[in-house]
């Protein structure tokens, strides 16, 4: 972590892999960016390919050890033309009062699913790639997504809204799974 800092976070999309729950990294806080520039869109490319490398919608930079409050989506269907969007700095402008249960998963925590409220519309300012603020209203799954996404730039994970018995059985679950890629290594 310390090294990762000193040199810089472009230096670690040589190998942007995804950090998998339960991990320190994805439980802290991200700072934002001062500005989108060259460095912070090639963060946001790097996690495109991530993402998209092992079929996701949303990463969030703590995912990649980045502690930067930077998310990318897509969430363009398998056949459908990509749609990624590039967010820094998201912050919630207005989210609606009527919430909606929806499964989620995370590519942190891979195989594993839970069902979270949320609301059901979400106003959110951010960023975009050439440093222009926008605003978008988003519902649905783009709403869900958006809001999980920034929930990780709080190292929030999905399973922190649902039960500690189901949460704590997801963790395990990966804990073993980690020690069984550990020792395949
Ligand atoms: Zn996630």
């Amino acid at each position: 972590m310390k090294a990762i800092a000193k040199r810089g976070f472009i230096d670690v999309m040589a190998a942007l892999s995804i950090i998998i729950a339960p991990d320190s990294r994805l439980k802290g806080h991200c700072e934002p960016v001062e500005r989108v520039d060259k460095e912070v869109r090639k963060l946001m490319d790097g996690m495109l390919d991530a993402m998209h490398k092992h079929q996701g919608i949303g990463l969030a930079a703590p995912q990649v050890g980045v502690l930067k409050r930077v998310i990318v989506i897509d969430m363009a269907r398998e056949g459908e033309e990509p749609a990624p969007m590039r967010i820094a700095n998201p912050e919630i402008v207005w989210t609606s009062e009527e919430e909606v249960l929806g499964e989620e998963g995370c590519l942190s925590l891979p195989q594993q699913f839970g069902d979270v409220v949320r609301p059901k519309k979400a106003r959110v300012r951010y960023l975009d790639q050439d440093n222009q603020e926008r605003e978008i209203e988003a519902e649905d799954m783009l709403a869900r997504c958006i809001l999980h996404e920034m929930d990780h730039l709080e190292g929030i994970l999905f399973v922190d809204h649902i039960s500690a018995l189901k949460r704590n059985i997801i963790l395990r679950k990966l804990t073993k799974m980690k020690k069984l890629m550990e020792a395949a290594e």
